[in-house]
């Protein structure tokens, strides 16, 4: 196969994701060790958000790859309508474990879009056929700037103008209530109020609705594609306290702050709260295979249950939903992080991170670092004092992204806002490399 064909091929046959094709330059990875992808001229990049958020243990962790082979020589596939097979349900059990407690079953999907798609129908469907039928709740509620995937129903709760907006026509019903921001706030809104402002404002929207309201959708702690906006703390909590008070089924989207990222297992256990539905994907498998995961409680799951003909079924499935070769990839996935300890040894790392990003925070243009776990950001703007942005064709985020690649660092930013998300076993050497790279990035992008 020669090159230029690959390369020819890739700009002119394969539809990129989010990507605009009539400036689509190839970069092709043909392999990837650890945490350090090479691409097919043999140039070799440390991998800074983690192939999209997804990866957590480094590429071609030794027992994952194992766990994916050992599935092979069972079984690569069966369905998931009425049949299963022993890992998948291993991994069920496993889940459920692991889960903030309640959230006792789980139906498997392959995306997280298809996670969210599935929580929003489930939360539908329960209100019509729950102990005391609610018909009437067919509306969602969900945060400015959500992002919950790219299926209609997702793109339904999202609120990503950019993405979102040529849509609408397609869309159902969503209140939205804005996200509380921790950098942009609401003026007149000091820091410390922030959160119970925002609560207020919510309680406004819920209090007025809530006859008609089904379930509020949110990504806990931080909103990742809106450019990680992250939230007060409290919030989360205060939100799970409001449903309840409201009536409100409370959908976590867990699928980018799950496994590990915010240096917990999952982000609702920082404020102890229990959703309704959780929706897990991207590091699930450990950024091997597509899989996903909507876990429910009892109460859901029952609301569900009855004789055939009376129709309570969930009708919703994918046909690789529960697939035995990423059930393999989660399971290790999951053993991995007992053996290699691997939250136990994210406190160094945050710090490390943390380190790297007070020190940028001084640099010109830079209007705000943020940072949870091993999630960080840099946000870059025309004016730090008034928090002007850059207008967003000047690509300045990309420009930053592009410098840091001709230093061996691999980066995709969202907008004006450089992103760093590493895969959880990175090192401190190599958050070192990254780091370095941007701070010296962001003088070139911005002069
Ligand atoms: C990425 C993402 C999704 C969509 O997941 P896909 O696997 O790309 O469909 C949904 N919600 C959040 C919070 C995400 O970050």
């Amino acid at each position: 196969m020669l090159k230029h064909n690959l390369l020819d091929w890739d700009r002119t046959l394969v539809w990129h994701a989010f990507t605009q094709m009539a400036e689509y330059e190839p970069f092709v990875i043909e392999r990837a060790e650890g945490c350090v992808l090479v691409d097919i001229d043999g140039n070799e990049y440390i991998d800074g958000v983690s192939s999209l958020w997804c990866n957590i243990h480094g590429h071609r962790h030794p027992r994952i790859d194992a766990a994916v082979r050992e599935q092979l020589e069972q079984v690569a596939h069966v369905t998931n309508l009425g049949a299963s097979n022993p890992t998948t349900i291993r991994l069920a059990k496993r889940l459920v474990d692991i889960a903030p407690p309640g959230l006792n079953h789980l139906f498997f999907s392959d995306d997280g879009a298809t996670a969210v798609e599935v929580a929003v129908k489930m939360a539908f469907q329960y209100w019509r056929q729950c102990p005391d039928p609610r018909p009437e709740k067919t509306c969602y509620v969900a945060l400015g700037e959500a992002y919950h995937g790219d299926t209609i129903g997702s793109v339904s709760v999202g609120g990503v103008e950019r993405f979102h907006a040529m849509f609408r026509p397609l869309l159902f019903e969503t209140l939205r209530v804005p996200a509380p921001d921790s950098y942009r706030r609401p003026p007149n809104v000091a820091p410390d109020e922030l959160c119970r402002h925002h609560l207020a404002e919510l309680e406004k929207v819920l209090a007025e609705h809530h006859r008609r309201i089904a379930a509020l959708v949110i990504e806990p702690l931080v909103q990742g594609a809106a450019g990680m906006i992250m939230h007060p703390p409290g919030y989360l909590h205060g939100v799970r306290e409001l449903t309840r008070k409201y009536d409100t089924l409370l959908i976590a989207d867990e699928v980018a702050v799950g496994f590990g990222r915010t240096g917990k297992m999952f982000a609702c256990e920082h404020e102890e709260v229990v959703p309704d539905l959780l929706c897990l994907a991207k590091g699930l498998t450990g950024g091997y295979l597509p899989m996903a995961a909507t876990l429910a409680t009892d109460e859901i799951w029952n609301a569900f249950l009855g004789d055939y003909s009376e129709g309570k079924t969930f009708y919703h499935g994918h046909t690789y939903g529960g697939n035995p070769l990423g059930a393999a990839a989660a399971l290790a996935t999951l053993d991995v992080f007992e053996q290699e300890r691997t939250l136990e040894k994210m406190p160094a790392k945050i710090a490390r991170l943390e380190e790297h990003l007070a020190r940028i925070a001084r640099l010109p243009h830079v209007g705000d670092v943020r940072q949870r776990g091993l999630i960080a950001a840099v946000e870059l703007v025309q004016d730090a004092a008034t928090k002007e942005p850059f207008p967003w064709a000047e690509k300045r985020g990309q420009r930053v992204c592009d410098f840091a690649r001709t230093q061996g660092v691999w980066l995709r930013p969202l907008g004006n806002v450089i992103v760093i998300m590493p895969p959880l076993a990175i090192t401190l050497e190599q958050l070192d490399k990254i780091m370095e790279a941007v701070e010296k990035g962001i003088p070139a992008a911005t002069a």
